[in-house]
């Protein structure tokens, strides 16, 4: 049974929004052969939306379809994100005062971005903790000491033993099932280190609505934040935002400020911007289905012309969106992605193979249109493609020229 009761607010007006009835569950899972990767397990998304307090999400999820092994790989090593993660750190360091200071990072995953914050300042102490960490345990980024320290377990209060200068948790949040109850175990853990920083980040969902970016609804999501919303879970489980910010191109918010020991139940955000926002949900709802099949078409007309098709970046956003559009594999010549570990895997569901790009190079008697899946990549993969001799026709995911 659905329930219309809103996990965040406790009102009883949630509707229904996008609804899959077989959506991937792992689209970062890699398979290393076609047979195991069309086996890829499914589940049921329903996109619940509040229209009390904007928050939304995923009201059939089950997280034991889900389970995180050494087959996961959802790292971009694009130098895209490496600036990205730079810029975030720059700015962190500007803010606070984090030399010689403990930065905790909750759900670092790879610790990649503990990493770019460290080597940038050297003298920043940094601790990663997350439960599919892999990789050293300790790492000197100066001279006198190891000052980089990695946790594979969950967060616990235990780990906590000092007071920090800032709590990381970027790209987290979406994934828990029960977000306030996750933050208020941060906020437990930090009770005896009171008026702690933190910086968090979330995905954007407003622009995933502003885009028409049907490929961004994926089930190892669970929530889906806006400004908003974000500001009101953080708000009411102790965390009091002094700041947001819509950043890498819009795709993702985040909200600094201090652990404190005032719950502001009461905050619930600007009430014309939530009826903004609804009305925006309700147009991308009805909408979506022709979204789609449009797209779909347009790469049936592609073929129909011999021009041969490829998507570039296979992690979540192209394989949802090879799900979507090309069911069948039989429109798609070539998937593409940087990431080595990726390279001749297959796709979750649909079989399709994922290749370099260097591939690319056996379109040079035929035109080659290239899908671009997240436009912040554009001038990195025109690049690669023009070193590759290669001088394609680039569209986005909706089949706008860019
Ligand atoms: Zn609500």
């Amino acid at each position: 049974m659905v329930q219309n009761c809103c996990f965040l607010c406790n009102q009883s007006r949630v509707f229904p929004a996008v609804i899959r009835e077989n959506l991937i569950t792992m689209q970062n899972y890699v398979y290393q052969n076609r047979d195991d990767a069309l086996r890829a397990k499914v589940g049921q998304f329903e996109l619940g939306v509040c229209p009390d307090c904007g928050f939304a999400n995923n009201k059939k999820f089950n997280s034991s379809l889900l389970s995180y092994d050494e087959n996961y790989d959802n790292s971009v090593p694009s130098a895209i994100f490496t600036t990205y993660y730079q810029e975030i750190a720059t700015f962190l360091h500007q803010t606070y005062t984090l030399d010689n200071q403990l930065v905790i990072d909750v759900g670092c995953g790879k610790g990649s971005f503990l990493k770019v914050l460290t080597d940038l300042y050297p003298q920043v102490r940094g601790l990663g903790i997350d439960p599919s960490y892999e990789g050293d345990l300790c790492i000197s980024k100066n001279s006198n000491s190891s000052n980089l320290h990695f946790i594979q377990d969950i967060f616990k209060q235990e780990y906590v033993t000092e007071q920090p200068a800032l709590v990381i948790c970027r790209h987290v949040l979406e994934h828990i099932p029960q977000p306030t109850n996750f933050l208020k175990s941060i906020h437990t853990a930090l009770s005896g280190f009171p008026n702690t920083p933190f910086f968090f980040e979330v995905p954007d969902l407003s622009w995933i609505l502003d885009n028409q970016a049907f490929w961004d609804f994926c089930y190892e999501h669970c929530n889906y934040f806006t400004t908003d919303s974000f500001r009101v879970t953080l708000e009411s489980s102790g965390f009091n935002v002094e700041e947001t910010r819509r950043v890498f191109g819009d795709q993702y918010i985040w909200a600094r400020g201090i652990i404190s020991d005032i719950y502001n139940d009461t905050y619930q955000g600007n009430k014309n911007d939530i009826n903004h926002f609804i009305n925006k949900v309700k147009t991308y709802t009805n909408t979506e289905n022709k979204l789609v099949s449009k797209m779909s078409e347009r790469l049936r007309k592609l073929k129909s012309q011999n021009i041969n098709i490829a998507i570039w970046g296979m992690a979540t956003k192209g394989v949802i969106f090879v799900n979507l559009v090309d069911p069948e594999a039989q429109l798609i010549d070539w998937c593409i992605d940087i990431n080595q570990k990726k390279q001749n895997c297959f796709v979750p569901h649909t079989g399709h193979q994922i290749s370099s790009p260097e591939i690319l190079s056996q379109s040079k008697e035929a035109d080659l249109v290239i899908i671009v899946m997240n436009p912040n990549y554009l001038d990195e993969i025109k690049l690669m493609c023009h070193n590759l001799l290669l001088n394609p026709k680039f569209i986005d995911a909706n089949g706008k020229d860019i």
